[in-house]
């Protein structure tokens, strides 16, 4: 096995691994430890070179350092990529990666990402212990959507009452697109607080199910945007907040769980702009990043603390709110600069 440094400006340390007899090829990232450990998922993704991997484990493992200060899980950011068909996986890849990870001491934990599940953790559990995201049996803290749509759904609280001066759900007209492990759990916690529920999503024996076991109400995905709604919450993927979709929205709100909503950090002005308040995706998703940082805590992970602490969603999106309000800024800047600023008092500790 072969590792070595890849010189990065900006970042603490990026190593990438080599190993012939395993096949493995793939790099760290750990962008911050200012605020603790790095912590960010495995993904496995069949990149066309080793750069595009870099270019992608980089952005990544910066943008958890910003997730988690805001989160104050007491982490910081970091990921990792393993280059490679998913198809190819193999127990010998999954324990060089676990070697891999073990090489940094701790530096670096990792936890599930795309085309990474469980079951691949659970090898690499064998060389390593910085792993989070295990199966409950394991000690782990298990499926994390459940978590996350927790979260969600507190952090909206703060976007009902930035936008309507009440966190009240009652009465109030929920848009989501995407139903799937977080979206289906939120649109039913929206549900059960009072809301009217309107689903759409491509697998449309899914949202057939749900609106018949909730008694949610059901548009075809490609009307959705046609719903007059006061929160609209995009939970299936990224880059839905465009230019083209911004002049259609029909919401007071833009609040769900998916990744990179914004397709340019700049459509957080244009909503802004429209005097649509917009929860930054990686505040508001958090929950499930929470609950895997409190499989750190000692004593091993408790679940009435992660609740505690994943409902903090709300307080951090109203400081998002204020610093935005303060400030003149859109909640996406807003949310990076109360990242700074935990970051900055970090340093000073
Ligand atoms: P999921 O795969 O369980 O659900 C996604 C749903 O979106 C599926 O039902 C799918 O059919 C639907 N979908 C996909 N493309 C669509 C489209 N073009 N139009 C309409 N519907 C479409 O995934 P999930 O775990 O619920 O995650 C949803 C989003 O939240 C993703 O962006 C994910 O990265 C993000 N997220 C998830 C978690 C978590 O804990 N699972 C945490 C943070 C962020």
């Amino acid at each position: 096995m072969q590792i070595s440094e890849i010189r990065v400006d900006g970042y603490e340390k990026v190593v990438r691994c080599k190993d012939d007899a395993s096949g493995l090829h793939a790099i760290i990232a750990v962008h911050d430890t200012t605020l603790g450990p790095s912590l960010g998922g495995m993904r496995m993704l069949p990149y066309a070179s080793e750069d595009e991997a870099l270019f992608d484990v980089l952005r990544l493992s910066r943008g958890m350092t910003y997730k988690s200060a805001v989160a104050d899980t007491g982490l910081g950011g970091g990921k990792s990529v393993v280059i490679g068909d998913p198809k190819l996986k193999s127990p010998a890849l999954f324990e060089a990666m676990g070697a891999f990870v073990d090489s940094l001491g701790g530096k670096y934990i990792t936890a599930e990402d795309m085309n990474i599940g469980i079951s691949d953790l659970d090898i690499v559990r064998r060389k390593t212990r910085w792993v989070t995201g295990l199966s409950l049996e394991n000690g782990g803290s298990g499926n994390p959507s459940p978590y996350t749509a927790r979260g969600c759904f507190m952090g909206m609280k703060a976007v009902l009452e930035e936008a309507f001066g009440s966190a009240s759900f009652a009465g109030r007209h929920v848009l989501l697109q995407g139903v799937g492990a977080v979206g289906g759990r939120l649109a039913e916690l929206c549900k059960q607080a009072g809301a009217r529920v309107t689903i759409c999503d491509i697998n449309e024996a899914r949202v057939k199910e749900l609106c018949a076991k909730f008694g949610f109400e059901s548009v075809a995905d490609a009307n959705h945007l046609s719903v007059a709604c006061d929160v609209y919450a995009p939970c299936a993927r990224g880059a839905t907040i465009n230019d083209a979709t911004i002049p259609q929205l029909k919401c007071k709100a833009v609040a769900g769980c998916a990744n990179n909503q914004l397709l340019e950090p700049r459509h957080a002005d244009v909503l802004k702009a429209r005097g649509i308040v917009y929860a930054p995706d990686y505040v508001i998703n958090a929950g499930g990043i929470i609950n895997v940082s409190i499989e750190l805590v000692p004593g091993g992970y408790d679940e009435p603390k992660a609740l505690a602490k994943i409902d903090r969603i709300y307080d951090n999106l109203r400081q998002v709110f204020q610093i935005a309000r303060d400030q003149g800024v859109s909640t996406h800047t807003a949310a990076e600069r109360l990242a700074e600023q935990r970051l900055a008092a970090g340093r000073r500790r």
